[in-house]
């Protein structure tokens, strides 16, 4: 973990965007302390401030129907860090704004997330069933027995598609 307080948190070699935390107050040099969506507060006098996710997220919340150009040039963060708060599910762009995601199944349309809802319930109940289907039949067993029966279901699974 960096603790030197510089304020980025490099991750691209995982294909992970860096949301740029904040760690230290701007103001007096204090402890930034994460409040939840996007928002940090210095311990000592209560500056707020936000990272990535949370300048966009307000940017969003005034903005009803930015695109992800417009947020980019307003906000300073990049549209690929934008889609990837969008492929996370941490936002979701205003129903009028230009849909840019599509469900990863049937190609619809989606404003988040991987799938459209009808498929990601359909993932799931497949899911669901599969989890079963493996539990059918087996006792106690090691965890090596666990995973190897696991690795099997899973074929069983993609064979029957
Ligand atoms: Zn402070
Ligand atoms: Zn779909």
């Amino acid at each position: 973990m960096d603790t030197t307080g510089k304020d980025t948190l490099k991750m691209d070699a995982f294909g992970v965007v860096s949301y740029n935390r904040p760690y230290v107050c701007k103001k007096c040099g204090g402890v930034m302390v994460f409040k939840g969506c996007g928002e940090y507060a210095c311990e000592d006098c209560r500056t707020k401030d936000y990272d990535d996710y949370g300048k966009v997220r307000n940017y969003i919340e005034q903005n009803q129907g930015a695109n992800a150009a417009e947020i980019e040039s307003k906000t300073g963060v990049s549209q690929k860090a934008i889609r990837q708060m969008l492929k996370e599910s941490r936002l979701e762009i205003t129903a009028d704004s230009v849909a840019f995601m599509r469900c990863e199944l049937c190609g619809a349309e989606i404003r988040s997330g991987r799938f459209c809802p009808a498929c990601e319930v359909t993932y799931h109940r497949k899911k669901e069933s599969q989890m079963r289907e493996n539990m059918k039949g087996f006792g106690l067993e090691s965890e090596e027995e666990r995973r190897n029966r696991n690795n099997k279901g899973e074929k069983r699974f993609l064979r029957g598609e």
